[in-house]
């Protein structure tokens, strides 16, 4: 292993000596966080990174992105061209110096997983110059794992770098905030995220709203939302069949839940396509642990992906019924599912603002239950139960 003391970088390749520092292509994706952008690209540039960071945010502000860009950057001989071999692996998230740990007890991180990412960043990086661990929940980093951590973060071999996430600087440990370098994410605000959908993903301002209330307002995952076919299609699924409650019998009702939760897997689907893309690509050089890893860490996206598919049918359903209450109130501009608009007004003119407040209430409430083990099906049946009776007594 070489005795640097600190990642270093050989300067990226298209830098001219003296130019005033531009945000270069790893962290040019990182919208709505242009002082992120800017300081981690100029970081990378002056061969200044640190061996620890942590990404303070919210939900949406990107943390995920900015740690995957820093990332590349790192491994990349030439600060994350996007073009070579490195890079390229980094962006299927196949690289094997690469690792993204997620908390493995459901209190979080276990001892056992700490000991051996601490054994791990102890071997010299398989392919690239250095060796990057995204620990993705640093809040759930506590007790005797984190206390048996605390040395590697403050001083890591050489060439290993860690990047820790977290949403609130409160929810993390001081031992662990004072050995890193912390950098805080703004929230994206509403109208500035439409405005970033609209030139990122070249959308209408329409789509851009659309894509932002299907996806609880995270600009993010909006970008994700416009690009999958099959989240846009459970969207008009959700709203097609509450657009059809008003008319349906219990047993229709039971129909529709069904459908709802065949559309939901499709999602899932494509994500499970990317991933044997993934396995078969790693199995030509991945070691059998990496491989074994890399199948745990999937189906962990797997599970993730399922909970964010079940978010955005809360969130089309909670995104209907506030239309419904802005036209109520006479907010028209308010509005973003236009395309639904007739069916908004028909529900608008025949209900009380009261009725769609307890409605959302429900989805709230349905939303709750899924995380305690309520099975998504009964949780689905019982949510358009209450919104038939509430919307439609007044029909
Ligand atoms: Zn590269």
């Amino acid at each position: 292993m070489s005795a640097e003391t600190s990642p270093s970088l050989a300067p990226p390749a298209h830098t001219q000596p003296g130019a005033v520092a531009e945000i270069i292509p790893p962290f040019d994706t990182l919208t709505g966080q242009p002082l992120v952008a800017r300081f981690l690209s100029s970081a990378v540039e002056n061969h200044k990174t640190s061996h620890a960071y942590l990404f303070i945010g919210p939900i949406g502000a990107g943390k995920n992105e900015a740690a995957a860009a820093l990332a590349k950057a790192l491994i990349c001989r030439n600060g994350g061209c996007g073009k070579c071999d490195d890079c390229i692996r980094a962006a299927r998230k196949t690289h094997p110096d690469i690792k993204i740990v997620d908390p493995e007890g459901a209190q979080g991180y276990v001892a056992e997983q700490i000991r051996e990412l601490i054994h791990d960043t102890n071997l010299a990086p398989i392919q690239a110059q250095n060796k990057v661990y995204i620990i993705t929940r640093a809040d759930q980093l506590s007790g005797a794992p984190a206390n048996a951590f605390l040395k590697t973060l403050e001083e890591p071999p050489a060439r290993v770098i860690f990047i820790l996430l977290a949403r609130t600087k409160d929810s993390v440990l001081d031992t662990i905030i004072s050995r890193c370098q912390v950098i805080v994410f703004r929230a994206i605000p509403e109208v500035e995220a439409v405005t970033l959908l609209m030139d990122h993903s070249r959308v209408t301002l329409k789509e851009a709203r659309i894509a932002l209330a299907s996806t609880g307002g995270s600009a993010y995952k909006a970008k994700g939302f416009l690009v999958s076919s099959a989240a846009r299609t459970l969207r008009i699924k959700v709203m097609e069949a509450i657009e059809q409650l008003g008319d349906a019998d219990p047993l229709e009702i039971i129909t529709l839940a069904r459908d709802l939760l065949i559309y939901l897997k499709q999602p899932l689907d494509e994500v499970k396509v990317e991933q044997e893309k993934q396995l078969a690509e790693g199995g030509e050089f991945l070691s059998k642990g990496a491989l074994s890893a890399l199948e745990r860490s999937q189906k962990r996206q797997l599970t993730m992906r399922e909970r964010e598919t079940l978010g955005e049918v809360f969130n089309v359903m909670r995104s209907w019924l506030r239309d419904c209450l802005a036209l109520k109130v006479g907010r028209t501009d308010d509005v973003v599912n236009v395309d639904f608009l007739y069916n908004i007004e028909k529900t608008a003119a025949n209900t009380t603002e009261a009725a769609l407040v307890r409605s959302i209430l429900a989805v709230d409430e349905a939303e709750v239950q899924i995380q305690y083990n309520v099975s998504v099906q009964s949780a689905i049946e019982a949510l358009l139960f209450k919104i038939r009776k509430e919307l439609v007594r007044y029909v």
